[in-house]
């Protein structure tokens, strides 16, 4: 046989990446036939989301995409209303806000972290105030494990009393002076679908301090059944609780979390250490006090620096080599189903979006993979 052909095995920018325990919650929930969407599992790893949050009550649910919904039900948006979101975000942060007929208001980034930038925020507030009209909530997000300025954004929320909802669906692992993300805003959501830093395959949860949020969303996300012998409904339910075989493999995947912060964190560190003094190559930033999971490892490249050459000149060669690399998120104030929405910024973050590249950041990356991503992009860049 040729092998001079052999193509090298496909380098993933985030895959799945199982410990020990997970199969054995599986297998305890077959064996005793607890495959509903309730059970054992989903009473332990909720427990777990707390203990390792900091939050004093969480509900594990069918996936990110539901608990931000939920979260926006429980604060009461209704059609028409108007909503701050982060406009440098995944399409799930926003699309639940059409979900409920209201309006999505987006706001840029800062070029340090990526994140909301609290001067729009606020200059966003204002303008819609003197519009006559008040926006709902602020969706912030923790994009690619990275802490915005959380506690400059909670200041604006409370200064003009609007709720601040934290989308840390990448963010599980990350912190702020010690906090936990996602245990900061009045409710914080957590995604583990199958390319975060922990995966149930599928699933999310909403967590928070408020235990009439918890327990209402719980009620919520399993048909709104009023308590009675038959059916008996008083309110609009949803279907939105995580199975009892999916809790499993989240409880496996909590007893690695910490682990695989670490190892996220060393490909990070092992980018910066050998890319970090190529000119035109930048990272994004911790804040003071911030600490990220560094859950994606991205890079911005400008091209008036590099002799011309931009990120998809890197992505493509990286390509061709088998390994994945993704654009950043393209800003949702920049996307067709969005544009014609408010927006305030300066445009930084389409900025980001034309220079930027993710980089291949699996927890189970080998020192064998990291060499052969080191040696394409050395041969891009030398
Ligand atoms: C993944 C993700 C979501 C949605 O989570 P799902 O579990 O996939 O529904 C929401 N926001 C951000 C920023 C995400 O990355």
């Amino acid at each position: 046989m040729d092998n001079t052909n052999t193509i090298k095995p496909r380098i993933w920018l985030s895959s799945p990446h199982m410990g020990k325990d997970e199969f054995s919650f599986v297998k305890e929930a077959f064996d005793t036939n607890w495959i509903a969407p309730l059970g054992p599992n989903v009473d332990g790893f909720e427990q777990d989301l707390c203990r390792y949050n900091g939050s004093k009550y969480a509900a594990a649910l069918s996936s990110g995409t539901a608990a931000i919904h939920l979260s926006l039900v429980l604060i009461g948006v209704k059609p028409g209303d108007e909503v701050i979101c982060s406009s440098f975000t995944f399409s799930a942060s926003a699309n639940p806000i059409l979900y409920l007929g209201a309006i999505p208001v987006f706001v840029d980034s800062e070029e340090s972290s990526w994140n909301m930038n609290p001067e729009f925020l606020e200059t966003a507030i204002i303008d819609r105030l003197a519009k006559g009209i008040k926006p709902k909530a602020i969706i912030v997000v923790h994009l690619y494990g990275m802490p915005a300025r959380i506690n400059e954004i909670l200041a604006i929320g409370n200064k003009f009393d609007i709720p601040v909802i934290e989308d840390a669906a990448e963010a599980l692992g990350s912190y702020y002076e010690d906090k936990h993300l996602g245990s900061f805003g009045i409710m914080g959501i957590l995604s583990f679908n199958g390319n975060k830093i922990i995966t149930t395959s599928g699933g999310g949860a909403l967590i928070s301090d408020n235990k009439d949020f918890i327990d209402k969303a719980r009620f919520l996300a399993t048909q709104a059944r009023d308590k009675a012998p038959h059916y008996q409904h008083s309110e609009i339910g949803y279907n939105y609780r995580m199975s009892n075989i999916c809790a499993g493999i989240g409880r496996g995947q909590m007893k690695v979390l910490d682990e695989r912060v670490k190892q996220r964190r060393y490909n990070f560190k092992f980018y910066e250490n050998q890319i970090s003094n190529f000119a035109g190559i930048d990272f994004q930033l911790e804040l003071e006090g911030a600490s990220s999971n560094r859950w994606l490892t991205a890079i911005i490249i400008d091209p008036s620096k590099t002799g011309g050459k931009t990120r998809e000149d890197l992505r493509l060669a990286m390509d061709n080599e088998n390994i994945e690399c993704r654009p950043l998120w393209k800003p949702m104030h920049l996307q067709p189903v969005f544009e014609k929405y408010p927006f305030y910024g300066d445009n930084t973050s389409d900025k980001l979006f034309n220079r930027g590249l993710c980089l291949p950041s699996g927890s189970n990356l080998s020192d064998e993979d990291r060499a052969r991503i080191l040696k394409c992009f050395y041969s891009v860049f030398q």
